[in-house]
């Protein structure tokens, strides 16, 4: 029933309220570090990588594909 109230969910929302807290929070770091801009390791440029798939991003300034981490481009 729709009581009125404004859930505050935000990205993580969609993994519904049986996952616990904190496999949320590390979902939403793993989400906002992929969006994050990083350096391109080839030309230089700090973009926001696209990722291809598991550990293959590519940058979108020089549309080269390079090998990085499962979720985020550069692994430190
Ligand atoms: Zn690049």
């Amino acid at each position: 029933m729709f009581t009125g109230r404004t859930k505050v969910v935000g990205i993580a929302g969609r993994f519904g309220p049986r996952y616990g807290s904190s496999l949320r929070a590390k979902w939403k770091d793993v989400v906002v570090r992929r969006y994050q801009a990083y350096e391109c390791p080839l030309c230089g440029f700090k973009v926001r990588m696209e990722r291809i798939s598991t550990g293959i991003w590519r940058c979108p300034k020089c549309s080269r594909i390079y090998a990085g981490g499962a979720y985020q481009p550069l692994t430190t």
